[in-house]
Protein backbone atom coordinates (compact mmCIF):
# COMPACT_ATOMS: atom_id res chain seq x y z
CA UNK A 1 0.00 0.00 0.00
CA UNK A 2 1.60 3.57 -1.06
CA UNK A 3 2.19 5.87 1.64
CA UNK A 4 -1.36 6.93 3.00
CA UNK A 5 -2.18 10.33 4.96
CA UNK A 6 -3.51 9.62 8.56
CA UNK A 7 -7.17 10.47 8.20
CA UNK A 8 -6.99 7.97 5.52
CA UNK A 9 -5.50 5.70 7.33
CA UNK A 10 -7.65 5.75 10.09
CA UNK A 11 -10.53 5.70 7.81
CA UNK A 12 -9.18 2.08 6.50
CA UNK A 13 -10.01 1.31 10.03
CA UNK A 14 -13.22 2.22 9.99
CA UNK A 15 -14.64 0.60 6.24
CA UNK A 16 -12.95 -2.95 7.36
CA UNK A 17 -15.24 -2.32 10.67
CA UNK A 18 -17.74 -1.19 9.00
CA UNK A 19 -17.70 -3.27 6.41
CA UNK A 20 -18.39 -6.19 8.91
CA UNK A 21 -21.30 -4.75 10.80
CA UNK A 22 -22.90 -3.80 7.37
CA UNK A 23 -23.39 0.12 8.33
CA UNK A 24 -25.85 1.41 6.11
CA UNK A 25 -24.62 3.08 3.22
CA UNK A 26 -25.97 6.64 4.11
CA UNK A 27 -23.86 6.35 7.47
CA UNK A 28 -20.75 6.25 6.08
CA UNK A 29 -20.53 9.31 5.00
CA UNK A 30 -21.96 11.29 8.22
CA UNK A 31 -19.44 9.41 10.49
CA UNK A 32 -16.64 9.68 8.39
CA UNK A 33 -16.13 12.78 8.10
CA UNK A 34 -16.02 15.94 10.36
CA UNK A 35 -18.54 17.94 11.82
CA UNK A 36 -16.43 21.30 11.80
CA UNK A 37 -12.72 22.06 11.58
CA UNK A 38 -11.14 25.06 12.33
CA UNK A 39 -7.91 26.64 11.40
CA UNK A 40 -6.44 29.61 12.91
CA UNK A 41 -3.42 31.97 12.64
CA UNK A 42 -1.63 32.50 16.11
CA UNK A 43 0.80 35.29 15.78
CA UNK A 44 3.21 34.97 19.31
CA UNK A 45 5.64 38.02 19.95
CA UNK A 46 8.87 36.38 20.83
CA UNK A 47 10.55 37.70 24.46
CA UNK A 48 13.38 39.06 21.76
CA UNK A 49 10.62 41.22 20.31
CA UNK A 50 10.33 39.19 17.02
CA UNK A 51 6.92 37.99 15.47
CA UNK A 52 6.29 34.25 15.01
CA UNK A 53 3.38 33.29 13.61
CA UNK A 54 2.04 29.79 13.51
CA UNK A 55 -1.28 27.61 12.51
CA UNK A 56 -3.64 26.20 15.11
CA UNK A 57 -6.45 23.51 14.82
CA UNK A 58 -9.42 22.16 16.21
CA UNK A 59 -11.58 19.38 14.39
CA UNK A 60 -14.68 18.38 16.05
CA UNK A 61 -15.43 15.11 14.59
CA UNK A 62 -18.88 13.92 16.03
CA UNK A 63 -20.94 14.85 18.63
CA UNK A 64 -23.99 12.44 18.70
CA UNK A 65 -23.16 11.28 22.00
CA UNK A 66 -21.98 13.97 23.35
CA UNK A 67 -19.66 17.38 23.57
CA UNK A 68 -16.49 17.22 21.47
CA UNK A 69 -13.77 15.81 23.92
CA UNK A 70 -9.89 15.33 22.94
CA UNK A 71 -6.45 16.78 23.31
CA UNK A 72 -4.30 19.32 22.24
CA UNK A 73 -1.04 18.53 20.81
CA UNK A 74 2.12 21.06 20.07
CA UNK A 75 4.22 19.32 17.42
CA UNK A 76 5.72 20.78 14.49
CA UNK A 77 4.05 17.47 12.38
CA UNK A 78 0.45 18.70 13.83
CA UNK A 79 -1.22 19.38 10.32
CA UNK A 80 -4.58 19.38 9.87
CA UNK A 81 -4.66 15.84 8.37
CA UNK A 82 -3.45 14.54 11.35
CA UNK A 83 -5.30 17.17 13.54
CA UNK A 84 -8.69 15.31 11.83
CA UNK A 85 -7.58 11.66 11.94
CA UNK A 86 -6.78 11.91 16.05
CA UNK A 87 -10.41 13.45 15.87
CA UNK A 88 -11.66 10.59 14.08
CA UNK A 89 -9.85 8.12 16.87
CA UNK A 90 -11.64 10.13 19.66
CA UNK A 91 -14.97 9.78 18.08
CA UNK A 92 -14.13 5.50 18.75
CA UNK A 93 -12.57 6.07 22.14
CA UNK A 94 -15.21 7.49 23.63
CA UNK A 95 -18.11 5.74 21.99
CA UNK A 96 -15.88 2.02 22.81
CA UNK A 97 -15.17 3.28 26.49
CA UNK A 98 -19.01 4.07 26.86
CA UNK A 99 -18.70 7.77 28.01
CA UNK A 100 -20.95 10.34 27.33
CA UNK A 101 -18.42 12.30 24.81
CA UNK A 102 -17.98 12.85 20.92
CA UNK A 103 -14.43 12.89 19.50
CA UNK A 104 -12.29 16.37 18.95
CA UNK A 105 -8.64 16.81 18.63
CA UNK A 106 -6.16 20.02 18.84
CA UNK A 107 -3.12 21.07 17.34
CA UNK A 108 -0.72 23.68 17.33
CA UNK A 109 2.05 23.10 14.19
CA UNK A 110 4.94 24.64 16.45
CA UNK A 111 7.89 23.05 17.94
CA UNK A 112 7.23 24.28 21.40
CA UNK A 113 11.41 23.20 22.67
CA UNK A 114 12.02 26.54 21.18
CA UNK A 115 10.25 28.23 23.14
CA UNK A 116 10.34 29.71 26.52
CA UNK A 117 7.53 29.53 29.24
CA UNK A 118 6.11 33.01 28.73
CA UNK A 119 5.76 32.51 24.70
CA UNK A 120 4.18 29.23 25.43
CA UNK A 121 2.08 30.74 27.94
CA UNK A 122 1.04 34.11 25.16
CA UNK A 123 0.66 30.95 22.29
CA UNK A 124 -1.78 29.64 24.75
CA UNK A 125 -4.13 31.95 25.37
CA UNK A 126 -3.81 33.40 21.32
CA UNK A 127 -4.85 29.68 20.76
CA UNK A 128 -8.01 29.24 23.11
CA UNK A 129 -9.51 33.25 22.78
CA UNK A 130 -9.25 32.13 18.78
CA UNK A 131 -11.14 28.29 19.04
CA UNK A 132 -13.35 29.79 22.65
CA UNK A 133 -16.04 30.44 20.06
CA UNK A 134 -16.49 26.48 19.24
CA UNK A 135 -15.47 25.48 23.39
CA UNK A 136 -17.97 24.81 25.98
CA UNK A 137 -18.73 22.95 29.04
CA UNK A 138 -21.50 21.14 27.12
CA UNK A 139 -19.91 21.90 23.45
CA UNK A 140 -15.94 20.88 23.59
CA UNK A 141 -13.65 20.25 26.56
CA UNK A 142 -10.10 19.94 25.61
CA UNK A 143 -7.42 17.93 27.36
CA UNK A 144 -3.95 17.16 27.58
CA UNK A 145 -1.70 15.69 24.93
CA UNK A 146 1.65 15.44 23.22
CA UNK A 147 4.06 18.26 24.29
CA UNK A 148 0.74 20.17 26.53
CA UNK A 149 0.51 19.24 30.23
CA UNK A 150 -1.63 20.53 33.33
CA UNK A 151 0.13 24.51 33.10
CA UNK A 152 -0.91 24.80 29.60
CA UNK A 153 -4.63 23.69 31.23
CA UNK A 154 -4.43 26.02 33.40
CA UNK A 155 -3.96 28.53 30.54
CA UNK A 156 -6.74 27.38 28.67
CA UNK A 157 -8.94 27.50 31.50
CA UNK A 158 -7.97 30.89 32.43
CA UNK A 159 -8.02 32.51 29.20
CA UNK A 160 -11.78 31.39 28.96
CA UNK A 161 -12.72 32.29 32.05
CA UNK A 162 -11.31 35.59 31.43
CA UNK A 163 -13.96 35.78 28.96
CA UNK A 164 -16.62 33.91 30.15
CA UNK A 165 -16.44 33.63 33.70
CA UNK A 166 -14.49 31.10 36.37
CA UNK A 167 -15.09 27.63 34.43
CA UNK A 168 -12.87 25.01 35.34
CA UNK A 169 -14.93 22.21 33.63
CA UNK A 170 -13.94 23.96 30.14
CA UNK A 171 -10.50 21.68 29.60
CA UNK A 172 -9.62 18.57 31.94
CA UNK A 173 -5.87 17.32 32.78
CA UNK A 174 -5.60 20.54 35.27
CA UNK A 175 -3.55 20.74 38.13
CA UNK A 176 -5.27 19.69 41.05
CA UNK A 177 -5.40 23.33 42.45
CA UNK A 178 -7.52 24.30 39.75
CA UNK A 179 -10.05 21.01 39.84
CA UNK A 180 -7.97 18.92 38.19
CA UNK A 181 -8.88 15.02 39.77
CA UNK A 182 -6.39 13.08 41.34
CA UNK A 183 -5.45 10.42 39.35
CA UNK A 184 -5.96 12.08 36.44
CA UNK A 185 -2.60 12.67 35.29
CA UNK A 186 -1.52 9.00 35.41
CA UNK A 187 -5.02 7.77 33.76
CA UNK A 188 -3.72 7.13 30.30
CA UNK A 189 -0.83 5.22 31.48
CA UNK A 190 -2.69 3.26 34.36
CA UNK A 191 -5.49 2.47 32.10
CA UNK A 192 -2.72 1.18 29.47
CA UNK A 193 -2.04 -1.40 32.03
CA UNK A 194 -5.20 -2.09 33.05
CA UNK A 195 -6.41 -3.17 29.36
CA UNK A 196 -2.85 -5.56 29.65
CA UNK A 197 -4.40 -6.97 33.25
CA UNK A 198 -7.57 -7.63 31.28
CA UNK A 199 -6.10 -9.01 28.36
CA UNK A 200 -3.53 -11.20 30.57
CA UNK A 201 -6.87 -12.77 32.19
CA UNK A 202 -8.31 -13.62 28.91
CA UNK A 203 -5.63 -14.72 26.73
CA UNK A 204 -4.36 -16.98 30.08
CA UNK A 205 -0.88 -15.05 30.06
CA UNK A 206 0.78 -13.82 33.28
CA UNK A 207 2.30 -10.21 33.38
CA UNK A 208 4.87 -11.22 35.61
CA UNK A 209 7.27 -13.32 33.43
CA UNK A 210 6.21 -10.76 30.51
CA UNK A 211 9.51 -8.58 29.24
CA UNK A 212 8.27 -4.74 28.05
CA UNK A 213 9.69 -2.41 26.44
CA UNK A 214 7.64 1.15 25.92
CA UNK A 215 9.06 3.97 23.40
CA UNK A 216 7.93 7.31 24.43
CA UNK A 217 8.58 7.95 28.24
CA UNK A 218 6.39 10.91 28.86
CA UNK A 219 3.26 11.18 30.47
CA UNK A 220 2.04 8.37 29.12
CA UNK A 221 5.00 5.93 29.11
CA UNK A 222 5.99 7.08 31.91
CA UNK A 223 2.88 5.97 34.11
CA UNK A 224 2.79 2.56 32.49
CA UNK A 225 6.36 2.16 33.49
CA UNK A 226 5.48 2.49 36.99
CA UNK A 227 2.43 0.67 37.63
CA UNK A 228 4.04 -2.16 35.45
CA UNK A 229 6.83 -2.35 37.61
CA UNK A 230 4.46 -2.40 40.72
CA UNK A 231 3.28 -6.08 39.25
CA UNK A 232 6.92 -6.84 39.12
CA UNK A 233 7.12 -6.60 35.17
CA UNK A 234 10.21 -5.81 33.63
CA UNK A 235 10.67 -3.10 31.89
CA UNK A 236 13.80 -3.66 29.82
CA UNK A 237 14.04 -0.74 27.35
CA UNK A 238 12.42 2.97 27.69
CA UNK A 239 13.05 5.96 24.87
CA UNK A 240 12.33 9.37 24.29
CA UNK A 241 13.23 11.82 21.28
CA UNK A 242 16.90 11.57 21.95
CA UNK A 243 17.35 7.59 22.44
CA UNK A 244 16.56 4.71 24.17
CA UNK A 245 17.66 3.23 27.41
CA UNK A 246 18.11 -0.81 27.84
CA UNK A 247 18.51 -2.96 30.80
CA UNK A 248 18.25 -7.20 30.04
CA UNK A 249 17.38 -7.36 33.87
CA UNK A 250 14.62 -4.78 33.71
CA UNK A 251 15.63 -0.77 33.88
CA UNK A 252 15.19 1.00 37.40
CA UNK A 253 12.04 2.97 36.85
CA UNK A 254 12.31 5.13 39.54
CA UNK A 255 15.66 6.90 38.45
CA UNK A 256 14.74 7.38 34.90
CA UNK A 257 11.48 9.14 36.16
CA UNK A 258 14.31 11.26 38.46
CA UNK A 259 16.22 11.88 35.51
CA UNK A 260 13.19 12.41 33.19
CA UNK A 261 11.70 14.99 35.93
CA UNK A 262 14.72 17.19 36.20
CA UNK A 263 14.92 17.98 32.02
CA UNK A 264 17.32 14.80 31.35
CA UNK A 265 17.03 12.17 28.80
CA UNK A 266 16.61 8.50 29.10
CA UNK A 267 19.77 8.00 27.80
CA UNK A 268 21.72 10.49 30.48
CA UNK A 269 20.30 7.70 33.28
CA UNK A 270 22.87 6.18 35.01
CA UNK A 271 23.86 2.44 34.05
CA UNK A 272 21.71 1.57 31.34
CA UNK A 273 22.99 0.88 27.49
CA UNK A 274 21.75 2.69 24.69
CA UNK A 275 19.58 2.01 21.74
CA UNK A 276 18.20 3.71 18.89
CA UNK A 277 14.35 4.43 19.19
CA UNK A 278 14.34 1.89 15.57
CA UNK A 279 16.30 -0.88 17.74
CA UNK A 280 13.45 -0.53 20.05
CA UNK A 281 10.52 -1.47 17.66
CA UNK A 282 12.54 -4.08 16.59
CA UNK A 283 13.74 -5.41 20.20
CA UNK A 284 13.81 -8.95 21.47
CA UNK A 285 10.92 -8.46 23.77
CA UNK A 286 7.31 -9.83 24.99
CA UNK A 287 5.43 -6.80 25.11
CA UNK A 288 6.34 -3.49 22.91
CA UNK A 289 4.30 -0.24 24.07
CA UNK A 290 4.85 2.70 21.58
CA UNK A 291 4.05 5.72 23.56
CA UNK A 292 5.02 8.48 21.49
CA UNK A 293 4.23 9.22 17.71
CA UNK A 294 1.80 7.96 15.33
CA UNK A 295 3.10 5.96 12.85
CA UNK A 296 6.03 3.97 13.95
CA UNK A 297 5.02 0.33 12.91
CA UNK A 298 4.88 0.07 9.35
CA UNK A 299 5.18 -1.97 6.55
CA UNK A 300 8.96 -2.01 6.53
CA UNK A 301 9.27 -2.62 10.23
CA UNK A 302 6.43 -4.83 11.51
CA UNK A 303 7.67 -7.86 9.63
CA UNK A 304 10.95 -7.12 12.32
CA UNK A 305 8.74 -6.91 15.67
CA UNK A 306 9.57 -9.95 17.74
CA UNK A 307 6.96 -8.95 20.93
CA UNK A 308 3.97 -11.20 21.29
CA UNK A 309 1.53 -8.37 21.70
CA UNK A 310 2.13 -4.43 20.70
CA UNK A 311 -0.32 -2.25 23.07
CA UNK A 312 -1.07 0.90 21.60
CA UNK A 313 -0.58 3.62 23.85
CA UNK A 314 0.06 5.99 21.45
CA UNK A 315 -2.73 7.26 19.08
CA UNK A 316 -2.46 5.56 15.25
CA UNK A 317 1.00 4.13 15.81
CA UNK A 318 0.27 0.94 13.45
CA UNK A 319 0.01 1.84 10.35
CA UNK A 320 -2.71 -0.57 8.17
CA UNK A 321 -0.49 -2.21 6.10
CA UNK A 322 1.57 -2.57 9.48
CA UNK A 323 -1.42 -3.99 10.79
CA UNK A 324 -1.90 -6.36 8.18
CA UNK A 325 1.69 -7.77 8.62
CA UNK A 326 1.57 -8.33 12.50
CA UNK A 327 -2.20 -10.22 12.33
CA UNK A 328 -0.60 -12.57 9.44
CA UNK A 329 2.39 -12.84 12.16
CA UNK A 330 -0.34 -13.74 15.13
CA UNK A 331 1.13 -10.55 17.04
CA UNK A 332 -1.74 -9.44 19.58
CA UNK A 333 -2.50 -5.37 19.22
CA UNK A 334 -4.42 -4.23 21.62
CA UNK A 335 -5.78 -0.90 19.47
CA UNK A 336 -5.30 2.58 20.33
CA UNK A 337 -8.86 3.21 20.89
CA UNK A 338 -8.65 0.66 23.77
CA UNK A 339 -5.35 0.83 25.22
CA UNK A 340 -5.22 4.29 25.85
CA UNK A 341 -8.77 5.14 26.56
CA UNK A 342 -8.06 5.78 30.08
CA UNK A 343 -7.04 9.54 29.51
CA UNK A 344 -10.53 10.43 27.91
CA UNK A 345 -12.15 8.19 30.43
CA UNK A 346 -9.73 9.78 33.09
CA UNK A 347 -11.29 13.61 31.86
CA UNK A 348 -14.76 12.17 32.34
CA UNK A 349 -14.41 12.09 35.73
CA UNK A 350 -12.48 15.26 36.33
CA UNK A 351 -15.37 16.81 34.13
CA UNK A 352 -17.93 15.20 36.22
CA UNK A 353 -16.17 16.05 39.55
CA UNK A 354 -15.70 20.00 37.96
CA UNK A 355 -19.78 20.42 37.29
CA UNK A 356 -20.54 18.71 40.73
CA UNK A 357 -17.85 20.75 42.55
CA UNK A 358 -16.74 17.44 44.54
CA UNK A 359 -13.75 15.60 44.34
CA UNK A 360 -13.23 11.84 44.38
CA UNK A 361 -10.82 10.29 46.60
CA UNK A 362 -7.97 9.11 43.92
CA UNK A 363 -8.98 5.47 45.23
CA UNK A 364 -11.98 5.76 43.83
CA UNK A 365 -10.79 7.25 40.47
CA UNK A 366 -8.54 4.02 39.91
CA UNK A 367 -11.85 1.72 40.61
CA UNK A 368 -13.58 3.40 37.77
CA UNK A 369 -11.04 3.51 35.34
CA UNK A 370 -10.10 -0.25 36.03
CA UNK A 371 -13.89 -1.49 35.50
CA UNK A 372 -13.94 0.82 32.15
CA UNK A 373 -11.06 -0.23 30.87
CA UNK A 374 -12.18 -3.96 32.16
CA UNK A 375 -15.67 -3.93 30.37
CA UNK A 376 -14.39 -2.43 27.15
CA UNK A 377 -11.74 -4.76 26.87
CA UNK A 378 -14.54 -7.82 27.40
CA UNK A 379 -16.88 -6.43 24.88
CA UNK A 380 -14.47 -6.21 22.29
CA UNK A 381 -12.85 -9.52 23.07
CA UNK A 382 -15.98 -11.42 23.13
CA UNK A 383 -17.04 -9.50 19.66
CA UNK A 384 -13.72 -10.61 17.98
CA UNK A 385 -14.18 -13.74 19.37
CA UNK A 386 -17.95 -14.12 17.88
CA UNK A 387 -16.97 -12.77 14.66
CA UNK A 388 -13.43 -14.15 14.31
CA UNK A 389 -11.92 -10.93 13.73
CA UNK A 390 -9.01 -9.15 15.25
CA UNK A 391 -9.28 -6.85 18.14
CA UNK A 392 -9.06 -3.74 16.17
CA UNK A 393 -11.81 -4.50 14.21
CA UNK A 394 -13.82 -5.14 17.14
CA UNK A 395 -13.16 -1.86 18.63
CA UNK A 396 -14.09 0.40 16.27
CA UNK A 397 -17.25 -2.26 15.33
CA UNK A 398 -18.48 -1.96 18.23
CA UNK A 399 -18.29 1.99 18.63
CA UNK A 400 -19.50 2.73 15.09
CA UNK A 401 -22.17 0.70 16.07
CA UNK A 402 -22.81 3.12 19.45
CA UNK A 403 -22.33 5.98 17.13
CA UNK A 404 -24.59 4.86 14.40
CA UNK A 405 -27.15 4.14 16.98
CA UNK A 406 -27.34 7.97 18.39
CA UNK A 407 -26.83 9.61 14.95
CA UNK A 408 -30.14 7.63 14.09
CA UNK A 409 -31.94 8.32 16.92
CA UNK A 410 -31.08 12.02 16.67
CA UNK A 411 -32.36 12.25 13.49
CA UNK A 412 -28.59 13.21 11.59
CA UNK A 413 -29.59 10.11 9.29
P1 LIG B 1 4.32 13.60 26.12
O1 LIG B 1 4.62 14.81 25.37
O2 LIG B 1 4.12 13.66 27.60
O3 LIG B 1 5.45 12.48 25.85
C1 LIG B 1 5.84 12.10 24.57
C2 LIG B 1 7.07 11.22 24.69
O4 LIG B 1 7.43 10.76 23.39
C3 LIG B 1 8.30 11.95 25.23
O5 LIG B 1 9.08 11.06 26.02
C4 LIG B 1 9.06 12.33 23.96
O6 LIG B 1 10.45 12.53 24.17
C5 LIG B 1 8.80 11.10 23.12
N1 LIG B 1 8.99 11.34 21.69
C6 LIG B 1 8.64 12.42 20.97
N2 LIG B 1 9.03 12.29 19.69
C7 LIG B 1 9.61 11.07 19.60
C8 LIG B 1 10.22 10.36 18.56
N3 LIG B 1 10.28 10.87 17.32
N4 LIG B 1 10.71 9.13 18.83
C9 LIG B 1 10.64 8.61 20.07
N5 LIG B 1 10.09 9.24 21.12
C10 LIG B 1 9.58 10.45 20.88
O7 LIG B 1 3.01 12.96 25.41
P2 LIG B 1 1.96 11.95 26.02
O8 LIG B 1 0.83 12.74 26.58
O9 LIG B 1 2.66 10.95 26.86
O10 LIG B 1 1.41 11.26 24.68
C11 LIG B 1 2.07 10.15 24.07
C12 LIG B 1 1.10 9.44 23.14
O11 LIG B 1 -0.05 9.01 23.87
C13 LIG B 1 0.56 10.31 22.00
O12 LIG B 1 0.38 9.52 20.86
C14 LIG B 1 -0.78 10.76 22.53
O13 LIG B 1 -1.69 11.12 21.50
C15 LIG B 1 -1.23 9.53 23.26
N6 LIG B 1 -2.24 9.76 24.27
C16 LIG B 1 -2.03 10.63 25.29
C17 LIG B 1 -3.01 10.80 26.25
C18 LIG B 1 -2.81 11.69 27.45
O14 LIG B 1 -3.67 11.67 28.35
N7 LIG B 1 -1.74 12.43 27.57
C19 LIG B 1 -4.23 10.12 26.15
C20 LIG B 1 -4.41 9.23 25.09
C21 LIG B 1 -3.41 9.05 24.17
Amino acid sequence: MAEIGAAEAVNVYFDDAARLIELPDEMWDVLKTSYREIGVQIPVRRDNGDLLVVRGYRVQHNGARGPYKGGIRYHPTADLDEVRALASLMTWKTALLGIPFGGAKGGVEVDPKGLSNAELERLTRRFTLAISHVLGVYRDIPAPDVNTNAQVMAWMMDAYSTKEGYTPAIVTGKPLDLGGAPGREAATGRGVVYAMDAAAKAWSAELADMRVAIQGFGNVGSWAARELVERGVKVIAVSDVQGGAFCGAGLDVSELVATTETGGSVVDAPGVETLSNEELIELDCDVLIPAALGKVIRADNAPRVSAKWVVEAANYPVTPDGDEILRDRNVRVIPDILANGGGVTGSYFEWTQNIQQFTWKESRFNDELRDHMQRAFDLAEAFATEHHCSLRQAAFALAIQRVAHTAHLRGYV
